[in-house]
């Protein structure tokens, strides 16, 4: 079983009014002529993906059982016209539509008023699996308004998962790097804290030693393999993957994508692309020396992420 514990399912409002300025005075600046005005307003209708429809196609192309959707709360600093309940409620809508085929997380930037109070709520209704977190919105993840939600995902038992590493252009870099997670380690040794990205481009050894110091933070590898990967990005991530292995035990290691199934955000054939990647990492440890086992490789691929889903 195929588990893609990183995918995010848009609708129209959910991201902010300061991602389309910056998108399209990025577009116009790339041509004399253009003004952010011709594009400005058509740019969403290429990111979203109201149903999930588009979601459950590309799962099917890249062999995906299963899909956990990760809504993104950009935080007080932003403005999107949908408030976090509405965005958190369509990943719900969407797994709905397709039960045996996608979960969702919820997602809410600690700085919100009641944060933990909301989050408790959502989680007590058994539709949401997880916590979604994006220090790089404007908090660090050590931060006293953080913590209170690590609180509710322990008494609730689920998995707390962060974007780490580079962020969305707009972004601060800074908040999300793995070396603020070290005090989260240590005073939340238990906490099933998932490290999206595993500190992508530039940071995994320091997110390994993250994960090192827990009990049980586990590495998401998305990013680490796009659709325009070379060899040597296969080669480096099967040396990363066998090095958690060694290190933490496959169970804490696990594949993502990070997709986003709107029309124009990622390259046609971006899921099935990455998802092969994936695939073959054996045969591609084999090629220096390394190997990983059926059963690991299974564990990687989906065992892990439906431990956490607490599918079996
Ligand atoms: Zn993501």
């Amino acid at each position: 079983m195929i588990i893609d514990p990183h995918v995010h399912v848009l609708d129209y409002g959910h991201w902010p009014n300061e991602w389309w300025d910056f998108v399209a005075a990025d577009w116009a600046s790339k041509e004399p002529g253009r003004t952010p005005e011709m594009v400005r307003d058509r740019i969403e209708a290429g990111l979203v993906d109201p149903d999930g429809s588009r979601l459950i196609e590309h799962m099917d192309e890249a062999g995906i059982d299963l899909s956990v959707i990760l809504p993104i709360d950009w935080g007080p600093d932003f403005h999107a016209e949908r408030s976090i309940e509405e965005i958190n409620e369509h990943a719900l809508v969407c797994a709905r539509r397709y039960p045996k085929r996608l979960r969702a997380f919820a997602g809410i930037d600690p700085r919100r008023d009641h944060a933990a109070e909301r989050l408790d709520r959502w989680l007590s209704s058994g539709d949401y699996k997880g916590l979604k977190l994006y220090p790089n919105c404007g908090f660090y993840p050590d931060d006293t308004r953080a913590r209170t939600l690590y609180e509710v995902c322990l008494a609730h038992d689920v998995p707390v998962l962060f974007h780490t590493g580079d962020p969305l252009p707009v972004l601060s870099r800074e908040y999300g790097r793995p070396k603020h997670f070290w005090n989260v380690v240590r005073d939340f040794p238990s906490l099933k804290l998932i490290l999206a990205h595993a500190g992508a481009p530039h940071e995994f050894d320091e997110a390994l030693a993250v994960a090192t110091a827990s009990n049980a933070a586990i590495l998401e590898m998305s990013v680490w393999l796009w659709d325009d990967s070379n060899d040597t990005a296969e080669l480096n991530t099967a040396q990363m993957v066998t090095r958690a292995r060694d290190q933490i035990g496959i169970e804490r290691v696990m594949f993502g994508t990070d997709h986003v199934s709107g029309k124009r955000i990622r390259e046609p054939g971006f899921l099935p692309k990455v998802t092969d990647m994936f695939n073959r990492l054996p045969e591609t440890a084999r090629r220096i020396g390394l190997s990983i086992s059926p059963e690991e490789h299974d564990a990687f691929m989906g065992g892990n992420a439906a431990r956490l889903l607490k599918l079996t």
